[in-house]
């Protein structure tokens, strides 16, 4: 699990004190046991049993409070959808235990490969999402295309055989200050996501790009990194 602050491993460990101020406190061993039990319980709650990755509660709260930010500040936010490709066919082929390894690999990859503010769950089944907090457009799509490309390279281990795995992605991003909802974001980046799987999976998805022009430095860069990728650009109607 990546260590970032919205984590739902972040625990704080906040040095033990007396709940009522007293210098000998007669139960801070149980005041400290108990809130142990809380930050291992407000894990568990926001945990994916099989993945260990965010689940879709925490990641539901996660896209309301970057909606919310987003509105205050004007700060971007992105949004990753990803669906394994042909995900069916590897349990049929090779077991649904073997699935399931599938899935705790690709959430592995996923952790390692997006950003420490970056949070990676799974929204269900083989879907994933990534939220990326103060990230616009064009900077999330190098990342969106290190997620695709990481997967592609990198095939799981099974006794002495490989399982090669490919996802497609879709990517939206929040950044002006009227209303919207998570719910909407999400059709957003699955409406993307859809037209990956359509033309040909094992691709990034997006909204138009802006104009070359108004991108920043930062941008620029990202865009570079780019260059000779497989994500395809697509209009937003
Ligand atoms: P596409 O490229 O269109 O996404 O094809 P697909 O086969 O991945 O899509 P489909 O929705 O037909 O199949 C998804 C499969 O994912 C079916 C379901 O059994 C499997 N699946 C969902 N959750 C789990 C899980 O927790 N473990 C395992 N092993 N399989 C799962
Ligand atoms: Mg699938
Ligand atoms: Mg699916």
């Amino acid at each position: 699990m990546t260590t970032n602050q919205n984590s739902p491993h972040h625990a704080q460990q906040n040095a033990p004190t007396c709940p009522v101020g007293e210098n000998h406190c007669p139960i801070i061993a149980d005041v400290v046991e108990l809130r142990q039990n809380v930050d291992e319980l407000s894990n568990l709650v926001r945990t994916d049993n099989l993945t260990g990755i965010a689940n879709y509660r925490y990641f539901y709260q996660a896209m309301e409070q970057e909606v919310e930010r987003t509105q205050r500040s004007g700060q971007p936010t992105s949004l990753i959808m990803l669906d394994i490709d042909f995900f069916k066919k590897v349990n049929d082929q090779w077991g649904h235990e073997v699935g399931n390894q599938a899935l705790v690999h690709i959430s592995r990859l996923l952790q390692q490969t997006v950003r420490k503010l970056d949070i990676p769950c799974r929204y269900g089944g083989e879907e994933f999402a990534v939220i990326l907090p103060d990230t616009t457009l064009t900077a999330c799509l190098p990342v969106a295309e290190r997620i695709r490309k990481g997967i592609e390279e990198t095939p799981l281990k099974v006794d002495d055989q490989w399982l090669h795995m490919t996802v497609s992605l879709g990517i939206t991003t929040y950044q002006d200050k009227e209303n919207t909802t998570v719910e909407s974001l999400v059709k957003q980046a699955d409406k993307y996501l859809y037209q990956a799987k359509e033309s040909g999976r094992n691709k990034t998805c997006h909204a138009r790009l802006p104009k070359i022009e108004i991108v920043t430095t930062e941008e620029k860069q990202a865009l570079s990194e780019l260059f000779g990728s497989g994500a395809t650009q697509k209009d937003e109607s």
